[in-house]
């Protein structure tokens, strides 16, 4: 059973949006949607080191700022389209805006506020609209190197585009973000969620220790560095079960964001038939005692 999305909506939302601009090709641009709307896009530096953005009403008019203090082209977007989400999401003015009409976000899947996720899922959706990100991943590549090619056709950050290619690959894959020898947090994509017999990583879980990202995260240089490995590991060191099957994982240190991404692809599940095929020569072989 795959359990329904509870933030899916937010993504839509975004799309239908874009969808609706008629925009035909990547990258979106968030500034010039922003004025469309004249809403007023200002770079600021954040007093507070943890703030991405913010958004601000006088009466009924809306400005954005985003913070500088990140030098990085797609964070600055992220932040911008994570605003716009705010704007844009019912209920979400209401709700962020206080009476001081400044709301101050912490873009980038840290926060566990219900409106902060609303909006980062509605970024992501934005910057990465499925009906436009699916027919480039399809042609992307794999794992790592898929993630890249996207990133730097939406002008997205790895982490952000990661999460998103497990959401709209159709391929059994999972990305993990590590921190020394603990996982952050994780996503699987709904074709590895449907496989059965394996545990779901989940966040705040120690990285298993027979695994590349183990060995890596031993150096915090390689995170600082933005180091990139592509090696093999085991289904069962992430995923346990009775299935022992050689996967890829690529890993990258994401520099100064201090974390580790992990790409675990190319996860190739014996079909049913194939299985069903071994379990009866197993049984054939297994001598039967009448009672
Ligand atoms: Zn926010």
């Amino acid at each position: 059973m795959i359990r329904a999305d509870p933030y899916a909506f937010a993504s839509q939302a975004a799309e239908q949006l874009i969808k609706g601009l008629s925009i035909t090709a990547l990258p979106v641009d968030p500034f010039a949607i922003a004025r469309g709307r004249e809403i007023e896009v200002v770079a600021k530096p954040a007093r507070d080191a943890g703030v991405s953005g913010m958004l601000i009403r006088v009466g009924n008019e809306f400005a954005i700022a985003y913070a500088t203090h990140i030098d990085n082209e797609p964070f600055q977007r992220f932040s911008v389209s994570h605003e716009l989400g705010h704007y844009f999401l019912p209920g979400h003015v209401d709700a962020v805006i206080g009476a001081s009409g400044i709301h101050e976000s912490r873009a980038g899947f840290a926060s566990t506020d219900r409106y902060e996720i609303e909006a980062d899922r509605f970024a992501a959706g934005f910057l990465m609209p499925r009906y436009l990100f699916f027919p480039a991943l399809v042609k992307a590549g794999e794992g790592l190197a898929a993630v890249r090619n996207l990133a730097t056709l939406c002008k997205t950050s790895l982490h952000a585009t990661a999460i998103r290619y497990t959401q709209c690959t159709r391929d059994p894959v999972a990305i993990v973000v590590s921190v020394g020898s603990r996982i952050d947090h994780c996503f699987m994509s709904d074709a590895l969620k449907a496989v059965d017999d394996i545990d779901w990583i989940r966040k705040r879980e120690a990285i298993p220790r027979d695994t590349p990202t183990f060995a890596f995260n031993q150096d915090v240089e390689n995170v600082r560095r933005a180091v990139n490995i592509e090696e093999t590991s085991n289904l069962q060191d992430w995923f346990g079960g009775r299935r022992s099957i050689a996967i890829n994982e690529d890993v990258i240190g994401l520099g100064s964001y201090g974390k580790t991404l992990t790409v675990l692809y190319n996860i190739n599940m014996p079909d049913a038939e194939d299985e069903e095929d071994e379990e009866a020569l197993v049984e054939s072989w297994t001598p039967r005692f009448k009672r």
